[in-house]
């Protein structure tokens, strides 16, 4: 594997010190960020107003390709498979609206966390991402969509606060207005309910959405469905989730997919909103992707309209998504699956 560090994972503040071990002014470190996230320089040589021995040494020094194009694959959303320098591969989806596109970013490869009804985590953990490798997926999404995404989710393969350092470094560059420029609340991490992570989260000062997997208001049916349930139940859970809004003055999104006759009945749209009632929050309804290992079925639309009606009596901000984009996170890892059983690059190349 190259072992150059990735030129997309190094903040502002190291690059200015990279420049000052060289005897180059601090102001370079930012004509450096110009090149790689206002003009989406590919390589060092392109800078054309830095000094001929600094490009020289960027470019020796540091890789400027995270990820390269290993498959694509269109299903109401455009999933990119991307392959890493150790030729590992990941899953990146371009979800298109009107005025803006939303990037899903792969956090880790794999996923240690097995939830049921996730290709990923079936597939189990192999490792994290780095800062440089995340925002590699945004620039990469940005160039085969042709426009700079105006949202970036992480909800893609991984558990973001698994991998909490890069995650937090690659938000930053995300963010920084010498960087892609992604205002803070067009950022979202979606988790699968780390509480401890979700207390940190919360002291760091961020404005970003913050997206918490429930898919069970019991614990019962949420350690069956969601492992994790059993290290963080959901008296923890919602303690963190409370003192995030608390501290972040922010409304927490949960996301509930719908599974018929699992988790889909009135009494559960009721203990869901006992639950989730004394909280600032809004529920995302998520039809069930088809996944091989989880036998599931997705709910009826008779009994997501009244499951949601439920909610919403009981004053819960509920949306029902529909399947494009929205189910991505559990549809993650297919394409990436069948790239490894087929052990060649997926179609649509
Ligand atoms: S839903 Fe998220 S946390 Fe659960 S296994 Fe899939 S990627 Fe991991």
């Amino acid at each position: 594997m190259n072992r150059r560090p990735l030129i997309h994972g190094q903040s502002l503040s190291a690059l200015s010190g990279w420049c000052g071990a060289r005897g180059e002014p601090a102001f370079r470190a930012g004509q450096i960020w110009q090149w790689l996230y206002q003009r989406r320089a590919a390589c060092a040589s392109a800078m054309t107003n830095l000094p001929a021995s600094l490009r020289a040494a960027l470019d020796a020094e540091f890789e400027f390709q995270a990820v390269t194009l290993a498959g694509a694959e269109e299903a109401g959303a455009r999933k990119l498979l991307l392959r890493l320098r150790d030729a590992s591969c990941v899953e990146t989806v371009l979800i298109p609206a009107r005025d803006h596109l939303t990037v899903c970013v792969s956090s880790q490869v794999g996923c240690a966390f097995a939830c049921a009804f996730c290709a990923s985590g079936q597939a189990g953990f192999d490792r994290n991402l780095e800062a440089g490798e995340m925002v590699g997926q945004v620039l990469a999404a940005a160039s085969a969509a042709g426009a700079s995404p105006g949202n970036v989710v992480f909800m893609g393969m991984g558990e973001p606060l698994d991998n909490y350092d890069a995650v937090l470094a690659a938000i930053r560059i995300l963010n920084d207005k010498d960087g892609l420029r992604i205002g803070a609340r067009r950022i979202t991490v979606s988790t699968c309910g780390l509480a401890p992570a979700i207390r940190r989260l919360a002291d760091e000062g961020m404005q970003i959405e913050l997206s918490v997997s429930l898919h069970a208001a019991d614990d019962a049916l949420r350690s069956r469905l969601m492992p994790v349930n059993r290290r963080f139940p959901l008296a923890d859970l919602m303690d963190a989730c409370a003192g995030y809004i608390r501290k972040t003055d922010r409304i927490i999104t949960f996301e509930y997919t719908l599974i018929q006759g699992v988790n889909d009945g009135a009494d559960q749209a009721r203990a869901l909103a006992r639950l989730i009632g004394p909280l600032k929050c809004r529920v995302n309804l998520i039809p069930l992707s088809a996944v091989e290992e989880f036998e599931g079925q997705s709910s009826t639309e008779p009994r997501t309209r009244d499951f949601a009606r439920l909610l919403d009596r009981e004053r819960i901000n509920v949306t029902v998504r529909q399947s494009k984009g929205a189910g991505v996170r559990a549809a993650c890892g297919q394409l990436r699956k069948r790239h490894l059983s087929a052990g060649r690059p997926a179609a649509g190349v």
